[in-house]
């Protein structure tokens, strides 16, 4: 990939990584607001739960991404930006543009998301 090219998906990532951090500032200010309420009813408070745990799901989806972004930057400064983590081959710059933090080639990726759709859904054997 061109030097053209991978300045413009630093800027990218760059741009997508302040994205985040600023929804993750406030997605913990909403859970530390959502805290400080907990002397509230107790229909109250369970509504509350109920918050938190929604922003917590936002928290982790946002954390991972920004562990896609910071891998990616990782990867522009390394050299080995485009290419996919799994097989080696070059992820296509369409999916790059539409996701520049993807860290796989579309065949990959979906492997991946099957693996952990398998993981989720497979129920936990009890241990007699
Ligand atoms: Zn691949």
């Amino acid at each position: 990939m061109d030097q053209k090219k991978l300045q413009f998906f630093k800027k990218r990532l760059f741009e997508e990584r302040d994205r985040i951090v600023a929804s993750l500032t406030h997605h913990e200010v909403e859970i530390e607001s959502a805290t400080s309420s907990r002397s509230a009813e107790f229909e109250e408070a369970s509504r509350l739960d109920k918050d938190r745990e929604y922003i917590s799901g936002l928290l982790t989806m946002d954390t991972e991404e920004l562990a896609d972004i910071n891998e990616s930057l990782k990867r522009i400064d390394e050299g080995t930006y485009g290419k996919c983590v799994d097989c080696g081959n070059d992820i296509p710059e369409p999916r790059l543009e539409a996701m520049p933090s993807s860290l796989r080639c579309l065949d990959c990726q979906k492997l991946n998301e099957d693996r952990q759709d398998f993981t989720e859904e497979s129920p936990v054997a009890p241990i007699i």
